[in-house]
């Protein structure tokens, strides 16, 4: 991992204020492991909560609104979310392409409408099983980011990727090294493609499916990964800082 590792917890719609507790035991283990960027992803009931709370990590939220105010029941736009203290905003998860029907363009606006806002991005991509099954899945994957990511000037530097096949998020069935390894590969090209040599070397691609402490070690180790989103092993601070400390252990071998 030739950067500083990024290990972002998704709590999706799981906490209350009672969840502080472990965002408080994140921040200081992450304190302890400065080899490593540790971010977490609340919902936004607890967002600014969190933000506050927060010495060590960055807090971000988990989609916006690609407007910038007005009449739009339930939503909340980028800037909103800043003000919050959001520093990044997850687009494009599978499960807002799915239950919310967000499609390629819908996410792109939204990404312009982040870095407009002054927040980095983590752009989320991947395909189904039955996609994988036909041998098209880096077909898919890269048409998907092709027309989900941003290309202004100043896109590459606030910008994370997040490969996350939807038949390995929260079924327990990780990718393998070698799967994850030639996605990622290919993400790189794309993004060398889309921001230049230079900055598109340096934008961080994450693997994100069932990431626990017993495989992140082996995932984080893979080729071109650089760092993991994680769902269900983040809602703890023990399981979560136990991949940051894989991540960590990494750069020190
Ligand atoms: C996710 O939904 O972003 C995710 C990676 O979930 P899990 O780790 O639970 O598979």
């Amino acid at each position: 991992m030739p950067q500083r590792p990024y290990i972002v917890g998704n709590w999706k719609m799981n906490g209350t204020r009672a969840m502080l507790s472990e965002a408080r035991a994140i921040d200081r283990a992450a304190q302890r492991l400065m080899k490593v960027e540790v971010a977490v992803a609340p919902p936004y009931t607890l967002l600014h909560a969190v933000h506050r709370e927060a010495a060590q990590i960055a807090v971000g939220a988990q989609d916006c609104h690609p407007g910038q105010e007005g009449a739009h029941t339930g939503d909340i736009s980028a800037g909103m979310l800043a003000d919050a203290g959001a520093k990044f905003v997850i687009l494009g998860h599978s499960e807002r392409r799915e239950s919310h029907a967000e499609s390629n363009s819908c996410v792109q606006e939204k990404a312009l409408a982040a870095l407009d806002a002054g927040m980095r991005i983590i752009m989320c991509c991947g395909e189904a099983d039955k996609i994988r099954q036909s041998g098209k899945a880096e077909d898919f994957v890269i048409q998907q980011l092709r027309e989900s990511l941003p290309t202004l000037e100043n896109a590459a530097e606030n910008l994370t990727v997040a490969y996350e096949p939807i038949w390995a998020i929260g079924t327990g069935n990780s990718a393998t090294v070698g799967d994850v390894s030639a996605m990622h590969t290919a993400i790189r090209a794309l993004l060398v493609e889309l921001y230049g040599v230079e900055e598109g070397a340096e934008v961080r691609i994450l693997y994100g499916g069932s990431v626990n402490p017993e495989n992140a070690r082996e995932l984080l180790s893979a080729d071109e990964v650089g760092g993991a989103l994680v769902g269900g092993a983040s809602l703890t601070a023990d399981s979560f800082m136990g991949i940051a400390l894989a991540a960590a252990e990494i750069q020190d071998s």
